[in-house]
């Protein structure tokens, strides 16, 4: 089928203003926010119903033509990327919320949805969706759900998983299915939770129900430099095993530091090395005594990591101020240069000095820029390379060291990913943390929804059939 006859037989299920087509639109839609490998789609598809993307995908299988889900396309590991072309399905228009349930403290949505709209809609009776990746003013939350996303309360809130409590997803056949509601804990084989963090490969989910949770009454947020990132990570380490668990615990290095300098205007300490932002909050009558003990406690165990300066925010206002740090630290990278690559390994919080060190080594041997801005709390790093795509030298150099990196996370007894996924970027990597068995079975839950050849395909698992041979081509097109 030529590209126009495709755009023109989609416009036939939806209005033809939700169908886009041509090279200015395929180039949009060419990658996530992991820019080293780029495929192109033939068409985009902006439904607004469930019924909508069910008719789209049962005429993907009769017409055998691939098709990929998209949030808002700010993944960091090419979920998004339509690997083998075809049509990339956008939930840019399933943006509802359906119902709120106070009582129940529970609210359902459409997937195209970013994630920070769902806790400004319940802020006044004082609940939030507790899920708060960064990127949680535009991500959606069927993104979330696809990647399992975490953020800085992860710590102590949970990753996306613990607040889902059913979806609908329209499988890779195109048929609706219907699972788990607003009661948690339904009896039978929990689906829910396979769907959640599947990347996107077991079809598409256009609505969830999601847990609602009680806002702090009581927060504390300290910003702490210190001279050495060694001094930060044993901080982190030593908070930890004191047994404080705090509601974020983010660490930022200088690299962070001098580009929100750069972009920002942001002063720290001169002989500041490393930032930890730390974030204690609690809920009820007695929670600011608590919260207020628990900063306190934290600040001593700083205090002995030899920390150059604490700031205690007195008000809602200094709070975001030193957020600000975390917050917009990705984004002034940016003045730094015009690609960035981010791994998410994650390693057991003890092992957080040697791993940094390990980093720095790794970026230095390849001559690749770092900077890290990671949650700490978790074990979750993230160091960030920054480079320039266009140079293939530069991008052999950032994904030999970032495979060194995510090996290095396995030996220390981690994983490959803490939150961004697989993708296309590790799909090679899996068999490094997975034994044949564990990926066949992984296969085998896979094909319970379809033998996934068309519904996003080339995604987690390794040397998928067809797939092999675009590998090449992703890179290619982006040099
Ligand atoms: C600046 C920045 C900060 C970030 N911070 C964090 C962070 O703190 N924590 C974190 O976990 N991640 C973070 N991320 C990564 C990213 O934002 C998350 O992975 C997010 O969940 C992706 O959502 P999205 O809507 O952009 O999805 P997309 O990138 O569009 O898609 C991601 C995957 O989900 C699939 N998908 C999308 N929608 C659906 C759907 N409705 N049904 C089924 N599959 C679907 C896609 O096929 C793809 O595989 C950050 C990214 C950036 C750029």
């Amino acid at each position: 089928m030529t590209d126009e006859a495709m755009v023109r037989e989609l416009g036939r299920l939806l209005d033809p203003e939700r169908v886009l087509g041509g090279a200015a639109a395929q180039r949009a839609y060419d990658c996530d926010a992991y820019t080293v490998d780029r495929s192109k789609p033939t068409a985009i598809v902006l439904p607004e119903s469930t019924d909508e993307v069910a008719a789209i995908i049962r005429w993907c299988n009769e017409n055998r033509i691939p098709f990929t889900g998209r949030g808002a396309g700010t993944g960091l590991s090419g979920g998004a990327l339509p690997a083998l072309g075809g049509v990339v399905i956008s939930t840019k228009k399933l943006t509802k919320i359906l119902e709120i349930d106070i009582e129940n403290r529970c609210l359902k949505a459409q997937a195209g949805i970013a994630n920070k709209r769902l806790s400004d809609a319940v802020r006044e009776q004082g609940l939030h969706f507790a899920p708060d990746p960064s990127s949680q003013t535009v991500s959606t939350i069927g993104g979330n759900i696809a990647e399992n996303a975490g953020g800085p309360h992860t710590l102590k809130y949970g990753v996306t998983a613990q607040h889902i409590l059913g979806l609908t997803l329209v499988d890779p056949q195109g048929e609706i299915l219907q699972f788990g509601g607003k009661i948690p804990g339904a009896p039978g084989f929990d689906f829910v939770s396979l769907i959640v963090g599947s990347e996107g490969t077991l079809g598409l989910v256009t609505e969830a129900w999601v847990r609602l949770t009680p806002l702090p009454n009581a927060v504390e947020t300290a910003l702490v430099s210190f001279p050495t990132v060694r001094d930060a990570t044993q901080t982190v380490a030593d908070i930890i095993a004191a047994g404080v668990i705090p509601a974020a615990l983010e660490l930022m290095d200088r690299g962070i530091m001098v580009a929100l300098e750069a972009a920002f205007g942001l002063k720290y300490p001169d002989s500041a090395v490393a930032l930890l932002l730390i974030e204690c909050d609690g809920v009820g009558e007695r929670a600011c005594d608590r919260v207020r003990m628990e900063i306190n406690q934290v600040g001593e165990i700083c205090k002995a990591n030899c920390a150059i300066d604490i700031t205690i925010a007195q008000d809602e206002a200094e709070r975001q101020k030193l957020w600000l740090a975390r917050k917009k630290g990705v984004g002034a990278m940016g003045r730094l240069a015009p690609s960035i690559v981010t791994h998410d390994g994650v390693i057991p919080r003890s092992k957080l000095p040697e791993m940094l060190d390990f980093v720095y080594e790794v970026a230095a041997k390849h001559n690749v820029k770092v900077a890290n801005l990671f949650h700490a709390g978790d074990g979750n790093l993230h160091p960030c390379f920054y480079f320039d795509d266009r140079d293939p030298n530069q991008v052999e150099a950032v994904v030999t060291a970032g495979e060194e990196i995510v090996r290095k996370c396995i030996e220390l007894g981690g994983s490959i990913s803490g939150e961004h996924g697989i993708g296309v970027e590790k799909a090679d990597l899996m068999p490094f943390m997975f034994t044949p068995d564990d990926l066949r079975l992984q296969a085998m839950a896979k094909e319970i929804f379809s033998d996934g050849s068309l519904c996003n395909p080339c995604k987690v698992l390794p040397n998928q059939k067809s797939c092999v041979e675009h590998k090449r081509r992703w890179r290619g097109v982006a040099w």
